[in-house]
């Protein structure tokens, strides 16, 4: 009998939740998570007891997985955003709408936010006409985002069809240069996430 074996997939399959981690497969009928919904490993059936702290990690751990983003870094981003004006939760969301390898992947010139990564620390990319190659870094509104002129003839970025990029982004196919045209709010973000849980966490 086939096993499924995927380190990506089973972290979906653990958040019982979708967190396209493995760019077009994840649309497909290959889904791990459409042919095996339930939780990894061999007690993945068994029934469910979850604590209220239980819960909480599991919040944070989805939102962590969805953008890829390891511990250290993810409670460094929650810090900055209890510290701004608003909702720690929704702006915690925004940091990490507004990461780059994020904004990458919203661009649509990446499957996923792994290959986004990647891509950006391969340095294909300027921000306001400088080369960028971090994909930790925070953009704001109104900065450029260009497929660097080494990169454009690359048959990745020749074929950009069939992209759904959000309105708080622009994004040129012809030119291969896009801007961040506004703040992402919390209706952007496509993660069912109850972000109040992982503040709940963090300010135990
Ligand atoms: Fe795997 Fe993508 Fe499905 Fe997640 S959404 S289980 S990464 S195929």
């Amino acid at each position: 009998m086939a096993r499924y074996t995927d380190a990506s997939c089973r972290l979906c399959r653990r958040e019982g939740e979708k967190l396209f981690l493995k760019g077009q497969r994840c649309y497909t009928g290959k889904c791990a998570l459409a042919r095996r919904s339930f939780a990894p490993g061999q007690h993945g059936q068994g029934r469910k007891k979850t604590s209220e702290y239980g819960t909480q990690i599991r919040e944070k751990q989805k939102a962590k997985r969805f953008y890829g983003v390891m511990e250290t870094q993810f409670r460094n981003t929650y810090d900055k955003a209890s510290r701004m004006k608003g909702k720690p939760g929704e702006n915690l969301l925004m940091l990490l709408e507004m990461r780059f390898d994020n904004i990458i992947y919203r661009m649509g010139l990446a499957a996923s936010r792994a290959e986004a990564r990647q891509l950006v620390t391969h340095g294909h990319f300027t921000v306001n006409g400088k080369k960028a190659d971090i994909p930790s870094m925070q953009l704001a509104v109104g900065d450029v985002v260009e497929v660097r002129e080494t990169s454009r003839k690359s048959a990745k970025f020749q074929e950009l069809n069939g992209r759904n990029v959000p309105a708080w982004l622009t994004f040129n196919d012809e030119a291969l240069k896009g801007t961040v045209a506004q703040i992402p709010g919390r209706d952007d973000v496509d993660l069912e996430v109850k972000e109040t849980l992982i503040v709940e966490l963090y300010s135990k």
